[in-house]
């Protein structure tokens, strides 16, 4: 628009902008009070065995319900707590609480009706990972709580352990080798080395949904299942489970199965929700 005779330019303000920026300082200055009146709560999304259909666990998604936005995706202030460090004190807390709902699932399950105990996956930032509270803060809540530690997995982005020195790794196999296990999230975005998985100590794959979005066409693109196929043999070869996200059909949960992945998670199976449905699921398919 206005453009004077110098070249100096005038912007009108975005008024799109200036909200969203309101919003997110907004947001960050009122994340350490949301935290202290627990405004944050953690939905479930379960985690269904390909082979036999029957619910294994659930991944524990943060949510916030804030008192004038309503209920906001971690995707709108994740970024902001890793940003300002709340991130950590966060992050222990959907830990905590997640490993209590899941000692709470186990107690409430009857004996030999299941498929074992329910185990609870959750997400690790990259901050959390260079915390040096980890290993102590884990370790306290599993032993304070009294879940074992391979009824735990926790998720670590493919991104954050690119090129990760052994530093980085250090308390991963410390966790790795108490029995927890840590799965590589969104694997298939990141552009890793193959080979370097062998270093890492991780014991799932998560393919990323853009592989199962990718399979959404039908038929699918012959292309795309030879990746998932080689995917899949690689890490079974590495003794490594593969989980799948993003499964939103019937078709696709079919295929993938065939494709040999372990594990899938997807709107086919259930959104996230209340940690009481996610029992009622488990139970739901255990007695049949
Ligand atoms: P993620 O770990 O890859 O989690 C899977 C995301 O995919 C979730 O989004 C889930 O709701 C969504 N999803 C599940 N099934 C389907 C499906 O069939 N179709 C589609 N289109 N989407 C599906 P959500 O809950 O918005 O979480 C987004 C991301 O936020 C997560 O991605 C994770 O990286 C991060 N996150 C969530 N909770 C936490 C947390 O407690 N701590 C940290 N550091 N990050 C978290
Ligand atoms: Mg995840
Ligand atoms: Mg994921
Ligand atoms: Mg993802």
């Amino acid at each position: 628009r206005a453009k004077s005779a110098g070249g100096n330019r005038f912007e009108l303000a975005d008024p799109e902008a200036d909200a969203r920026a309101i919003t997110r300082h907004g947001l960050t200055t009122a994340l350490p009070a949301a935290l202290e009146r627990g405004e944050f709560f953690i939905e479930y999304q379960p985690l269904v065995h390909l082979g036999d259909g029957s619910v294994r666990g659930a991944e524990a998604l943060v949510r916030w319900l804030h008192p004038q936005h309503g209920v906001l995706g971690p995707d709108q202030f994740i970024p902001l707590a890793e940003d300002t460090g709340l991130i950590v004190p966060l992050g222990r807390w959907v830990l905590e609480e997640s490993v209590r709902q899941a000692r709470t699932w186990q107690a409430r399950t009857p004996d030999g009706a299941d498929a074992g105990p329910l185990r609870v996956n959750v997400n690790l930032s990259p901050c959390q990972l260079t915390h040096p509270g980890l290993v102590s803060d884990t370790v306290d809540i599993l032993e304070r709580l009294g879940l074992a530690p391979g009824a735990l997995c926790l998720e670590v982005t493919e991104s954050a352990l690119i090129g990760a020195d052994d530093d980085l790794l250090k308390p991963l196999r410390r966790l790795a080798e108490m029995g927890v296990d840590i799965a590589l999230d969104d694997f298939g975005t990141g552009y890793s080395n193959l080979a370097n998985l062998r270093r890492l100590p991780v014991s799932v794959l998560k393919l990323d949904r853009s592989f199962t979005q990718g399979m959404q066409r039908f038929p699918a693109d012959p292309v795309d299942l030879k990746i998932v196929e080689g995917i899949v043999a690689l890490a079974h070869s590495l003794d490594l489970a593969v989980t799948v996200e993003g499964v939103e059909t019937g078709a696709q949960a079919e295929q993938l199965r065939d494709l040999g992945c372990d594990t899938a998670q997807g709107w086919y199976y259930a959104r996230p929700g209340p940690p009481d449905r996610l029992h009622e699921l488990a139970l739901a398919d255990a007695t049949g």
